[in-house]
């Protein structure tokens, strides 16, 4: 063996120990949370590393994402390469993966071609960070640095692979290799390594070298994600979407409830702020920051990771201290804290699967349950809930007043029926959506459907209760509810409001209570496909285009996307259909979210105003929701900008209840 083939190895092995060193030291830090990472459906999990991992299929749901697809799998593929440089060099002779027979023409070729794609993809993504400049990509020196050196390493690496190819000839078909040797090295290959001689060697060392830096500067930059985000895909916890987990207030060994220091994340949830990518997408999703407010989802994720790195090696030293800083108040502040709205769009548009909201409510089930300590106009909303069970404080015992002459039945009078339709709060109590709730009952009882509300036994389900961080008023209020549901051998649900909804069908099980939950909107669909109503679109008010603002609670959280459309397009007619750009699970937030209708939007613009005037700028003069939140958001919006008299506010259900007969 001779002096360099040593040089290398003690080069490998230091190399080697530094990497294997940090991840240890990132493990360490990642089991700083609560409980383990999961290790249970291991199917699954293989499912999810095969399918989102290496098959990429949350990175490329946008057009950008490909730049990142062929980088990742063209580094795969060089890997080949670059494990035959590595081995040649320790070794004596001039190893090759020739004995590999056909494999190894055809892993020529591969690397020929995605070496190709690689430079492409790079080229193109320091253009679009360098030139295009998306804000989404924004971030300190140090990142932008990282992303340079990383890039510029992976290129060495491709040069460096080109560079030899060039110098000698491989089996397979290698067209750019030929292009380049054909420019620079006159056409000509040696047809062995002995032959190239020292300019082969040069490039293989510097080839070699390139490898190692890799290896020992990738854990320490920002890309750590290379490393950090294939696991994060598999140790995914599966959770039911929508659903906030129930919180177990009765653990008497609790020493606090919610998330007080990143000690208290789950170690899943501390793997996460590890695997960030920093792609900025959900910062780009997020109506807060596009609307001024300070909350950034990805800056939350990587300050949560910062803090980690930062007062996390202490923590190791002495598992009983606290962190240096305080997660609420040094790396989290309260004006970040209640501007998220709960719309649940970082989380559905990150390719790691990061969940930067739920760390966030988390927070605030801690400010809520340990301090007492949230905005004061939800306060008054939650007071109103505790004593009231809605949040305008009107009395409980008027809450079935709405359609006294309607011929509504009560579940007290008669439980006979197939269906309780649940109210809530706004189609009870809100002048403007007891239309909608009395548009509903014209439908259901025009299609014959029989139901029965609760009147004032109908709690409010704590929906907002629950994502301000109240966990002890939202199980209250989730309990009674289904007390009385189970009273009544209630099975079948509709409801308006998808807050309700979403409560109801995703959190209503930890309590006990699976019932089937339908919303109107899904019901109006199957009545007039059953027959059972005839819309006439002549008859509706709504002759002027019409858009549709998807509720993130319908269509993110539930799915329901197509059937408020489907209804539009029966009621109104197809060809008065206008689509916004931001919508399905793309939709952009009415702001009302997350506790945040009870709450002033005091810093930046409106987000309400924001998506108003996307809806105003399609044309429609009837924009139409399926969510009492969103209607009261989005009139405000309208009206904010002057559009109050050209454009209307209208529910589905008004929609249909106008173009029946009768
Ligand atoms: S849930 Fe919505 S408002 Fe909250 S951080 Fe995520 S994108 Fe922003
Ligand atoms: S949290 Fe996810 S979406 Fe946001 S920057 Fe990180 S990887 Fe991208
Ligand atoms: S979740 Fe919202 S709309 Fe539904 S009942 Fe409660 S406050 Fe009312």
């Amino acid at each position: 063996m001779g002096i360099d083939n040593l040089i290398l190895w003690a080069l490998v092995i230091a190399a080697h120990g530094v990497f294997f060193y940090r991840l240890y030291v990132i493990y360490n830090l990642v089991n700083l949370g609560q409980g383990t990472l999961g290790l249970d459906r291991i199917p699954g999990r293989i499912a999810d590393l095969l399918i989102k991992g290496f098959g990429q299929k949350l990175v490329i749901r946008e057009r950008s994402g490909w730049g990142h697809f062929f980088i990742f799998w063209g580094f795969w593929v060089i890997t080949f390469g670059t494990l035959e440089g590595l081995i040649r060099g320790l070794f004596p002779g001039h190893f090759t993966f020739a004995f590999l027979g056909p494999i190894y023409p055809f892993m020529n070729t591969m690397a020929d071609f995605f070496g190709t794609i690689v430079m492409v993809a790079i080229a193109l993504a320091l253009y679009r960070r360098f030139v295009i400049k998306p804000k989404r990509l924004e971030g300190p020196l140090s990142h932008q640095i990282d992303a340079v050196v990383i890039l510029g390493l992976i290129v060495g690496l491709i040069c460096a692979f080109f560079g030899m190819s060039v110098l000698v000839d491989r089996p397979g078909l290698m067209p750019m290799t030929s292009l380049l040797r054909s420019v620079f090295h006159g056409g000509t290959a040696a047809e062995t390594i002995e032959e190239a001689g020292a300019a082969f060697y040069g490039i293989e060392w510097f080839h070699n070298l390139i490898v190692l830096s890799f290896l020992v500067y990738i854990p320490y930059s920002k890309h750590v994600h290379v490393v950090t985000a294939l696991p994060n895909l598999f140790f995914r916890d599966e959770r039911i979407k929508g659903r906030i987990e129930k919180l177990d207030l009765e653990d008497e060994s609790a020493e606090s409830f919610g998330v007080v220091t990143l000690k208290d994340y789950s170690a899943k949830e501390l793997l996460d702020v590890m695997a960030c990518t920093e792609c900025g997408r959900c910062q780009e999703s997020c109506p807060a920051y596009n609307t001024g407010k300070p909350l950034s989802p990805k800056k939350v994720v990587l300050d949560i990771k910062e803090h980690l790195l930062r007062d996390g090696p202490a923590l190791l030293k002495d598992p009983e201290a606290e962190p240096a800083h305080a997660l609420y108040g040094d790396v989290i502040e309260g004006d970040v804290l209640w501007a998220c709205t709960s719309c649940g769009a970082c989380e559905e548009v990150c390719p790691v699967e990061i969940q930067p909201m739920t760390k966030l409510l988390k927070i605030r089930q801690a400010r809520v349950l340990m301090e007492g300590d949230f905005p004061k106009e939800a306060q008054n909303a939650l007071r109103n809930i505790e004593t009231q069970s809605n949040p305008w404080n009107i009395a409980q015992d008027t809450r079935g007043d709405w359609c006294k002459d309607l011929g509504v039945t009560t579940m007290a009078d008669n439980k006979d029926v197939e269906y309780l339709y649940f109210v809530g709060c706004a189609g009870s109590y809100d002048h403007r959506y007891i239309d909608v709730s009395t548009a509903l009952v014209k439908i259901l009882q025009q299609a014959g459907v029989t139901f029965s509300i609760l009147g004032s036994e109908e709690m409010c389900t704590g929906d907002s209760a629950k994502r301000i961080g109240n966990e002890l008023l939202a199980q209250t209020m989730a309990q009674s509810n289904v007390e009385t549901f189970d009273s009544y051998g209630v099975k079948k649900i509709i409801t308006s409001c998808p807050h309700c909804f979403n409560t109801i069908k995703n959190e209503f099980p930890e309590y006990g209570g699976d019932y089937e939950v339908i919303h109107h909107a899904d019901l109006i669909e199957q009545l007039v496909r059953d027959g059972k109503i005839k819309p006439n679109p002549s008859k509706t008010d709504s002759h002027d285009k019409v858009t549709y603002h998807d509720s993130c609670y319908l269509g993110r959280y539930n799915d329901i996307i197509e059937s408020p459309r489907a209804v539009i397009a029966m009621a109104a007619g197809a060809g008065n259909y206008v689509e916004m750009e931001r919508s399905g699970m793309n939709s952009f937030c009415c702001g009302a979210g997350g506790g945040r209708m009870w709450m002033e939007e005091t810093i930046g613009t409106s987000v309400a105003g924001d998506r108003a005037k996307e809806a105003i700028d399609t044309g429609a003069k009837t924009l139409a929701t399926a969510c009492p939140f969103c209607m009261t958001m989005l009139t405000d919006g309208v009206k904010g900008l002057g559009k109050g008299d050209e454009v209307q506010v209208r529910d589905i259900a008004e929609i249909v209840a106008d173009s029946l007969d009768g």
